[in-house]
């Protein structure tokens, strides 16, 4: 079996391009035709295989998805216009009014955004739990329960759950388990070989390659049998083990429209070529700096799940083949330290992402989170005193160079 950067790269054998372009090129359209007006109907039921429409699918976004699909050895995969409509899209299928799904505490927040401001008003529960505690999950599991939802790495509390140990509490009682791989993308973590029935993934993030686009993925790993989820019986019956694709692909994805344009799904295959290089690249720079951090008195405290002491060390060692991301999190004094600190940085820069070329720190407290109150931030586990560094491919020493005059001054 080839390995991934190879499949990554070569991608599997779609239709060939008819002028033999060595990358599938963006097909940036809108509308297919069709030979005859039953072929055209065909493919509006499903019966055959054919690109309509681009809000339903497209050849560039389908190189895109069977490149990632050959990578995760998945059923089905959905590219979506972002990270968050790939985990908006996978629950608004899988759950209903009157239903609940369990989170983990600690999360991305725009995600715990949708789950508080967006899904309660629409009638859905959502209880959180302690992933690294899969008892916690248990008792809060009941029979409106649809999902356990999860990330791989939290961002940015870096808490680092037994994935495995989760999907066994949650197969158990008859639950999938949607996992957010953002931080570790298929490249550090197979969802499959720990029985994740669907991964999402912000493909903005590492995948994109130098945070060129927007987009999100949705992966069915094929492990769930979807009959047993009420609002998927209807659509078990009709594609069996593609029932959640199907559905996506007819039902959330095509009515909320939420598709990956053609040119994004282009820069995004070209990424995805670059993937273990880059993060390989950024887990090393990551490690070298929570080491240098530690050793700096300015800093109180340093959480990286690479460092021995972090709680999370030997699940994610195990989990993650040894590598553990290329986020880190430190804490100054208070907020005013944390912001004298940033403004003095002249390499690292001060923007809202993660996983770009650059690295990037930002002061999560006062923006990803500024919205919600100081008691949900203390119980999301975001202090005004912790900053967040989004580790680059650049060298290691030059990073390490930036924040150690920072800290000087301060
Ligand atoms: N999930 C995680 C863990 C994230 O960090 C982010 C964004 O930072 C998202 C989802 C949302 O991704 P996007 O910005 O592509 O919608």
């Amino acid at each position: 079996m080839r390995g991934f950067s190879t499949n990554a790269i070569h991608g599997s054998a779609l239709k060939k391009d008819v002028h033999g372009a060595l990358r599938t090129p963006i097909y940036e359209n809108v509308a297919f035709e069709f030979e005859t007006s039953h072929a055209l109907e065909l493919a509006f039921e499903g019966k055959a295989l054919g690109h309509s429409y681009t809000r339903i699918s497209n050849p560039t976004v389908e190189d895109f998805e069977q490149r990632i699909r050959l990578l995760t050895d998945a059923t089905g995969v959905v590219a979506v216009s972002s990270g968050m409509a790939a985990i908006s899209n996978v629950i608004l299928v899988l759950a209903e009014t009157g239903s609940n799904i369990i989170s983990s505490r600690r999360l991305f927040g725009n995600t715990y955004s949708l789950f508080e401001h967006t899904l309660k008003p629409w009638g859905m529960e959502v209880r959180y739990a302690d992933m690294t505690k899969p008892k916690s999950l248990k008792q809060s599991i009941t029979e409106k329960t649809r999902a356990v939802f999860l990330e791989t790495i939290t961002n940015p509390q870096l808490e680092v759950a037994d994935i495995a140990e989760v999907s066994s509490t949650a197969a158990a009682a008859g639950i999938p388990v949607i996992l957010d791989g953002t931080l570790t993308t298929p490249y550090l973590f197979k969802s499959k070989d720990f029985g994740v029935a669907v991964e999402v993934v912000s493909s903005t993030k590492h995948i994109s390659g130098g945070a060129t686009t927007v987009g999100g993925l949705i992966v069915d790993n094929g492990n769930y049998d979807w009959s047993t989820c009420p609002r998927l019986k209807k659509a078990s019956a009709q594609y069996g083990p593609f029932a959640l694709i199907a559905l996506l692909r007819r039902e959330a994805y095509r009515n909320f429209g939420s598709c990956l344009s053609p040119h994004n799904a282009y820069m995004q295959s070209l990424g995805l070529e670059t993937l273990s290089l880059r993060i390989e690249k950024s887990c090393t720079n990551a490690l070298a700096i929570a080491l240098f951090l530690e050793t700096c008195t300015e800093v109180r405290s340093v959480n990286y799940p690479g460092l021995a002491a972090s709680p999370g060390h030997e699940t994610a060692k195990r989990q993650f083949g040894n590598r553990f991301g290329s986020i880190l999190t430190f804490d100054l004094a208070d907020k005013d330290t944390c912001f004298r600190f940033m403004d003095s940085l002249s390499l690292v820069r001060r923007a809202t992402n993660i996983n770009d070329n650059k690295t990037l720190i930002l002061h999560p407290a006062s923006t990803i989170f500024c919205e919600y109150s100081e008691e949900e931030k203390k119980r999301l586990g975001v202090p005004a005193s912790m900053l967040r560094l989004a580790v680059g491919i650049e060298d290691a020493e030059d990073i390490i160079a930036d924040l150690r005059e920072g800290l000087k001054k301060l």
